[in-house]
């Protein structure tokens, strides 16, 4: 999926989530879900978050595929733990929130993801094609929704 569709996705999960959740900072709580949305795409030469990281961003293209590791539920999973040691589980399940927005976003695509990898070849796919037409109708479904909220606060 493309960069604002992960972004939107993030929020939407975030106005979903985000109350079940306490214990920290809730602006930083977002933040993070907004990170994670989109830092699998860490994997991808191409992606923004990939370039705006530089030489890391390089080297952990260079070191991995797309939709490999980085697009795992074990990473996710890795991520929660480190980030619930250095600081607390809040701000770790912020930062999976958005994390399994995005692997389930790309896990709509014909690609599709492989949820455990590399202990499992089981992938999830579905039919909406990057930048396609299905992709559009959900960014403004979810466009959509933010800003019924924003106005009406239905979440
Ligand atoms: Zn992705």
């Amino acid at each position: 999926m493309l960069f604002y569709t992960h972004i939107f996705l993030g929020i939407v999960s975030f106005l979903l989530m985000g109350r079940f959740f306490n214990g920290g900072n809730e602006i930083i709580f977002f933040f993070l879900v907004l990170i994670g949305s989109v830092l699998p795409d860490i994997d991808e030469a191409k992606s923004k978050v990939n370039k705006s990281l530089g030489m890391v961003g390089w080297v952990v293209s260079f070191f991995s595929k797309h939709r490999g590791m980085f697009h795992s539920a074990i990473f996710g999973g890795l991520l929660f733990l480190v980030i619930s040691l250095v600081s607390n589980s809040y701000y770790g399940y912020g930062l999976l929130i958005g994390y399994f927005a995005h692997i389930l976003g790309d896990g709509l695509t014909p690609r599709g993801i492989k949820l455990f990898y590399p202990f499992s070849e089981f992938k999830i796919k579905g039919p909406l094609r990057v930048g396609g037409v299905g992709e559009w109708a959900l960014f403004v479904g979810l466009v959509v929704i933010v800003i019924r909220d924003l106005l009406l606060g239905i979440f």
